[in-house]
C-alpha cells in the first residue's frame, strides 16, 4: 500500500474511531478509582463488584449507539444562556423548563439535571436493597458526573468544531489520560463525603468546567502554532488498526501547560462519584449491603448489556456525536 494511501486509510480509521466521554479508560479508572474512597459498610458490596463497575462505567456512552435522547445527558452547552455564571439559567428543572422549554434545555444538555435523576435512582435502589440495581446505577451516575468534570462537555464548541480544533475533545480526555495517568498522576485521594446539597456540587462541577473550556482551547490553539502537523501527529498500531493520533511530545507539552488540569479534573471527578455513592446510601438509611455481592442480573439486565454491545459496534451515534 502507498504511503499515501496508507494516510487516507488511516484519516478513515480515525474519523470511524468511536470517540467516548473520557474514553473507556478514564471512565474505568474513575468508577475503579472511586470504590476505595468509600467506609467499609460500602466496600462489602462495592470491592467485591469493582469488575462490573469499571467495566460497566461506558454503558452510557454505549447507550448513545442505541437509544436518541441518551446524548444529551452527558453535556450542557451552559454557554448558550449567556455568560458565567449563567445566572439566568434557573439551576431547578422545572423553573429552567418554565423559562426556557423542555426542547431548548435537551437541545443544549441536560447532564446535571440527569444526575440528579440517576442519584434519586441510586437511593431508591438502596432503600430496596436491589443488589444488581445499586450496582448498575452506581456504575452509571458515575459516568454522568465524571463527564461534569470535562470542560468541553460544558462548552458548545465541544470538539473545537467552531475554532478548526477537532479532535480536541479526545485529545484531553482521552489521549491525556491515557498516556499519563498510570505512569505519572496521584490518585491518593481522601474519603466519600456527606453531600447535603449534592445538586449544588454537580451545579459547581459544571460551572468550573465551563470556566476552563476556554483555556482547554486556547492552549492548544497556541501550542499548535508550536507544532508543525507531522510533529503534533503520529500514526500508532492500536489493537491491530493503524490509527493517527496525537504524538506523545505533543501530548505531554500540551499536558504540561494545562498545569495539570486534567489530573485535577479526574481527581475530583473521583472523590464526587464516591461522594454521590456514599450519599445516596446514608438517605436511604444506611441499609447493610452484607449479602448483596454476586447477585445475579435478571435475564432482562443481561439482554440489556448485549444489546448495548451489539448497538455500539454498529458504530452509528443517534443524535449528537463529537462534532
Ligand atoms: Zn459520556
Amino acid at each position: 500500500m502507498s504511503h499515501r494511501n496508507l494516510i487516507v486509510l488511516a484519516l478513515f480509521l480515525l474519523i470511524q474511531t468511536p470517540c467516548y466521554c473520557w474514553g473507556f479508560f478514564g471512565h474505568r479508572r474513575i468508577n475503579g478509582m472511586a470504590v476505595f474512597l468509600l467506609p467499609p459498610a460500602m466496600l462489602a458490596l462495592f470491592k467485591p463488584s469493582i469488575g462490573f463497575l469499571t467495566d460497566h462505567a461506558v454503558d452510557p456512552d454505549m447507550r448513545r449507539y442505541a437509544v436518541a435522547e441518551e446524548g444529551a445527558r452527558h453535556y450542557i452547552d451552559i454557554d448558550r444562556y449567556g455568560r458565567f455564571p449563567f445566572d439566568s439559567l434557573p439551576r431547578g428543572w422545572t423553573d429552567a423548563v418554565a423559562r426556557y422549554t423542555e426542547d431548548t434545555l435537551r437541545q443544549h444538555g441536560i447532564l446535571p439535571w440527569w444526575v440528579m435523576v440517576m442519584k434519586a435512582r441510586l437511593t431508591a435502589a438502596f432503600r430496596e436493597g436491589d443488589g444488581p440495581r445499586i450496582l448498575k446505577l452506581s456504575a452509571e451516575i458515575g459516568h454522568y458526573i465524571a463527564d461534569a468534570h470535562v470542560p468541553l462537555h460544558a462548552c458548545s464548541n465541544h470538539n473545537g468544531q467552531l475554532t478548526d480544533q477537532r479532535g480536541i475533545h479526545a485529545f484531553w480526555e482521552s489521549r491525556v489520560p491515557e498516556l499519563l495517568a498510570d505512569s505519572h498522576w496521584d490518585f491518593l485521594i481522601g474519603r466519600a463525603v456527606y453531600l447535603k446539597a449534592p445538586s449544588a456540587l454537580i451545579w459547581q462541577r459544571v460551572l468550573e468546567s465551563a470556566a476552563a473550556a476556554d483555556t482547554v482551547l486556547s492552549v492548544e490553539k497556541e501550542l499548535s502554532r508550536r507544532f508543525s502537523p507531522d510533529r503534533r501527529f503520529a500514526f500508532e498500531e492500536r489493537n491491530g488498526k493503524i490509527v493517527r493520533q496525537y504524538s506523545e511530545a505533543y501530548t505531554i507539552a500540551y499536558d504540561a501547560r494545562l498545569g495539570g488540569m486534567v489530573e485535577r479534573r479526574m481527581r475530583q471527578a473521583i472523590q464526587a462519584v464516591a461522594s454521590f455513592w456514599y450519599t445516596a446510601w446514608v438517605d436511604a438509611g444506611q441499609p447493610d449491603l452484607g449479602g448483596l455481592a454476586g447477585r445475579p442480573f435478571s435475564d432482562a439486565d443481561q439482554k440489556a448489556f448485549e444489546a448495548l454491545d451489539a448497538a455500539w459496534r454498529k458504530g452509528v451515534v443517534l443524535g449528537r456525536g463529537e462534532d
